[in-house]
């Protein structure tokens, strides 16, 4: 918008127009002249006409002739001057286009102003233009004029402009516009809150954003300017993409994330309120995976108990076998005081920094023996020892009616129980009332049974040594409480063990 005359380009055109103007006049004058009656002319400046001397004569008449026209031509100038100042009028430039001629700038003005007013009314903020106006000087008839609503409806077709906003930055990026900083302040502490629900804001030693988050008052296209809503999502998602999936009947967390290609991380990422366990038909899920363009780091200082972890020890034992191990002391975990900072980037943990530990309890030590000895062959010896520690509950022989085929010994389901004798492992498996039942073959016509088991160790083929582990007591089949059934068989025909032990 310069003012008229300090513009070199704008001075030339308009002394060219006047020039042109003048050579115009120039040309009418002449004719006009010619007219004139050159005796009168000639005597008045007392020149005589020399008869017969015709170039002289004509040389004298130019001269005269050249004089006048400069006379009248000053006139004209003044004129023409006159004309021009007098038909002044200005086109108004918008981004270097004419878009309309005024007759005083003012006008011009005047309707900017209040189409700016009304701008500014319409979206309730600042707002300037953002196209460049201008004016020259220009020469115009009154018909080419423009003014009031003629004026205005030309010049808003070419005039853009931007509304005062408050920008959200990180990091130096704009990345959120909105009207007010008051909008913006709603919208940072809209996505704080969102991501610090899992956060215990009672412990809170410090909160911010993880990036330079500036608020900059800038001109912006009412076009990018969001609502509150708008903006916390998009900080959160980094996107303005919505991708939802309704939960349908027999749907699980774990299906609709298989169905749309997302883990099961990303998924819950995405629905950091929904209970993986619990959802419902018609619930929506988020399908978008966030990547916040705002991140909230939160430290916490925390206090808890955590448990110590026990050493082991090793021992050996001459009277075990190689393959044998025992549990002596039983290790105990210790406990400690902690107290820690927790930092978490968006409610998740990133980071623990320990700042003391008090034991409370010290651990202690397990120790286990583990034998040298080396196991009998894997085969039997013709004698055998009882295959599990416990009470004798009943003996072998006729009891209520009935014949009780072995022996019953008392014990707490877990037992070990031992082959009496070495051999190999014929039956590992479920039987009637025995329920868990291994049978070993001795040789020699002697086979032990091993009823009632929780668990069975070994499989049938298996070579096994006297005293061997092969399971233990249980509750398996036809009992009244845990113990270990055993049978030794000869030929088939059941025997009383006692007479073997
Ligand atoms: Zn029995």
């Amino acid at each position: 918008m310069g003012g008229d005359g300090d513009n070199p380009n704008k001075m030339k055109k308009f002394y060219d127009s006047l020039i042109q103007q003048g050579t115009k006049w120039f040309d009418k004058s002449k004719k006009a002249i010619s007219k004139l009656d050159l005796k009168k002319t000639f005597s008045k400046f007392n020149i005589k006409s020399v008869a017969g001397d015709k170039r002289f004569n004509i040389k004298v008449v130019n001269k005269k002739r050249f004089m006048i026209n400069m006379a009248a031509l000053s006139v004209i100038i003044v004129g023409i001057t006159y004309f021009v100042f007098a038909n002044n009028a200005f086109s108004v430039v918008i981004n270097g286009v004419e878009v309309a001629k005024v007759k005083h700038k003012e006008t011009a003005e005047e309707v900017i102003t209040a189409l700016k007013q009304s701008y500014e009314k319409e979206n309730d903020v600042e707002v300037a233009f953002s196209s460049q106006i201008s004016y020259e000087k220009v020469n115009a008839s009154k018909k080419e004029l423009l003014e009031g609503k003629a004026l205005e409806e030309k010049l808003k077709g070419h005039l853009d402009y931007q509304v005062k906003c408050a920008v959200i930055y990180a990091d130096d990026k704009p990345i959120a516009t909105l009207k007010t900083k008051e909008e913006v302040d709603k919208v940072l502490s809209g996505v704080e809150q969102y991501y610090t629900k899992g956060v215990d804001l009672s412990k809170i030693k410090e909160k911010g954003f993880s990036e330079k988050v500036e608020v900059k008052e800038e001109f912006m296209d009412v076009s990018t300017v969001m609502n509150v809503e708008e903006a916390q999502n998009y900080i959160i998602n980094g996107t303005t993409e919505v991708r939802i999936h309704k939960v349908e009947a027999g749907e699980s967390f774990w299906s609709i994330s298989r169905k749309y290609g997302i883990s099961l991380e990303d998924l819950q990422r995405a629905n950091p309120t929904a209970n993986p366990e619990k959802i419902k038909i018609g619930q929506e899920l988020n399908l978008v995976v966030p990547k916040s363009l705002i991140n909230v780091k939160t430290v916490e200082e925390v206090t808890y108990t955590d448990k110590i972890p026990y050493e082991q020890k090793l021992e050996y034992s001459s009277s075990m076998y190689k393959d044998q191990t025992q549990v002596r002391v039983k290790g105990e975990y210790g406990e400690k005081e902690v107290k820690a900072e927790v930092v978490k980037i968006n409610g998740i943990e990133s980071e623990r920094i320990i700042l003391s530990e008090n034991v409370t309890k010290e651990p202690k030590t397990q120790i286990l023996v583990k034998g040298t000895k080396e196991p009998p062959p894997k085969k039997g010896t013709g004698t055998f020892i009882t295959p599990t520690r416990g009470t004798v509950t009943s003996r072998f022989g006729y009891r209520w009616g009935r014949n009780h085929n072995g022996l019953d010994i008392a014990a707490p389901v877990g037992t070990a129980v031992k082959a009496a004798d070495g051999g190999e492992v014929i039956f590992a498996s479920t039987s009637g009332n025995y329920g868990k039942l291994i049978k070993i073959d001795h040789g020699g016509g002697f086979v032990t049974y091993y009823g009632h088991l929780s668990k069975i160790s070994v499989k049938v083929g298996d070579k096994v040594y006297k005293g061997q582990t092969i399971g233990a007591v249980g509750t398996t089949g036809r009992t009244t409480g845990p113990h270990l059934h055993f049978e030794i068989r000869k030929n088939g025909n059941p025997v009383n063990p006692s007479k073997y032990l």
